[in-house]
């Protein structure tokens, strides 16, 4: 090994930040090496990658572990499954950084291991700060541990902060494209379809994800992750609707400017920033055509039609587990929704319900996150079968 390379393990590599990341480390073979990969179900791509990257460890979902572990045998590749066993890998001495890109709640634990470990970690699982924040960032100070954020928004606004640090944040401003059904009515949102949700104007995303831009709640998430990331109160976090996704976020300092980072659309940018930090590493990235771009525009968000975002700010304004419920009770509505048992429009006020319904805790243990996350999945899955229509 080179005393240069980067050792890498990439949680969720299967996934579309995960495959990226992969992208990324293809162009950069003499700077980075993986050293995990990891995925749920879709084994043949995992198969693909291990062959292709020769991991030391893959990590699979219990179903496609038998036939993982067959198809790697001949290689020096150890075939792991379980959460304990994601787990582990990451503490691995061999392991310098962690990509966290699994989606949701279950991306928790293995970022919490990482960082008792030590590691670097590289954050696409915004889930993970929404769930935990206060603990995830104060385990990190302890550990001494840097989270370097991978969502777009959030690389802008740490890229924002390059020679800043010292510099008072007034307030941060965070674009959004406004989704599949900006500008669009409650009335509207009433009659849309799966497939019309999942077809994002922007980015191209893992489904979860997808839904969350078109119900605006990636955007509440977002809100929740960055007063982590970057110690702010919710006043100090705005929300400014940008359809070209050009502008990916703003930062005001307390002498008024403010700084904004800009660039097509394109997660390989933040997700290599992330990786690089402090240095930029060249990259053979698209480049902006200003032509192809006259104008770049701006909407207040519609807060009326897209409910995710004021319930984003009630659950971080009373804290504790409340945005763990919320969380909880967004993953069961958006799976609820994609597997045609609810509707679009009932995806908040199923969260809405929740977090009425499961009692609130000020400060809890990582326990406690869990059992709120349980008891909410549960509350959010017995309102998926009476529907919800108040
Ligand atoms: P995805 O659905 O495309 O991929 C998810 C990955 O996680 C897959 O590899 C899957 O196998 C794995 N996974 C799913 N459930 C798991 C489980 N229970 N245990 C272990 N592994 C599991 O998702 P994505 O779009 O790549 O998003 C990943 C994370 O990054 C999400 O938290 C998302 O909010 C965040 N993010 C994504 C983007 C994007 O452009 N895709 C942008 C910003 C942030
Ligand atoms: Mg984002």
């Amino acid at each position: 090994m080179k005393p240069t390379l980067k050792r890498i393990a990439i949680l969720g590599s299967t996934g579309s930040i995960g495959q990226q990341t992969l992208d990324i480390v293809r162009a950069n073979t003499d700077k980075l090496q993986v050293e995990v990969l990891t995925a749920q179900n879709n084994a043949d791509l995992l198969i693909e990658q291990a062959l292709a990257f020769e991991p030391n460890a893959v990590v699979v979902g219990e179903e496609k572990y038998a036939y993982v572990k067959e198809a790697l045998q001949k290689h020096d590749i150890k075939v792991y499954t379980g959460a304990d066993a994601l787990c582990q890998v990451v503490q691995m001495e061999t392991v310098d950084m962690v990509l966290a890109a699994i989606v949701g709640f279950a991306g928790l634990r293995s970022t919490i291991a990482a960082i008792e470990a030590g590691k670097s970690i590289a954050l696409a699982n915004k889930e993970t700060l929404v769930v935990a924040g206060e603990l995830v960032t104060s385990l990190a100070k302890e550990k001494g541990v840097n989270i370097y954020p991978v969502d777009s928004e959030h690389s802008a606004i740490f890229q924002c902060l390059a020679g800043e640090f010292h510099n008072k944040i007034e307030k941060i401003y965070l674009t959004a494209s406004g989704g599949p059904f900006r500008g669009k009515d409650s009335k509207f949102l009433s009659t849309v379809t799966k497939a019309d949700a999942l077809k994002h104007p922007n980015w191209s995303m893992g489904a979860k994800i997808t839904i969350d831009s078109a119900t605006m709640m990636n955007k509440g998430l977002e809100i929740i992750e960055a007063g982590w990331l970057f110690g702010l109160k919710p006043e100090q976090i705005d929300v400014i609707i940008h359809p070209q996704s050009i502008i990916h976020s703003l930062v005001q300092f307390q002498d008024g400017s403010l700084k904004a980072q800009m660039g097509l659309p394109d997660m390989k940018l933040p997700i290599q920033y992330a990786l690089f930090y402090p240095q930029r590493v060249a990259s053979s990235f698209k480049r902006f055509d200003f032509a192809a771009y006259p104008s770049l525009t701006f909407e207040k968000a519609d807060t009326a039609t897209f409910p995710s975002i004021s319930l984003a700010y009630e659950a971080m304004r009373k804290g504790g587990n409340m945005p763990c419920i919320l969380n909880a009770a967004n993953e069961i509505a958006v799976s609820s929704f994609l597997n045609d048992e609810i509707g679009f429009i009932e995806i908040p006020k199923l969260v809405e319900h929740c977090m009425n319904k499961v009692s609130h805790i000020t400060k809890p243990t990582l326990q406690q996150y869990i059992d709120s996350d349980a008891e909410a999945r549960k509350v959010a899955q017995s309102l998926t079968k009476k529907k919800i229509h108040s």
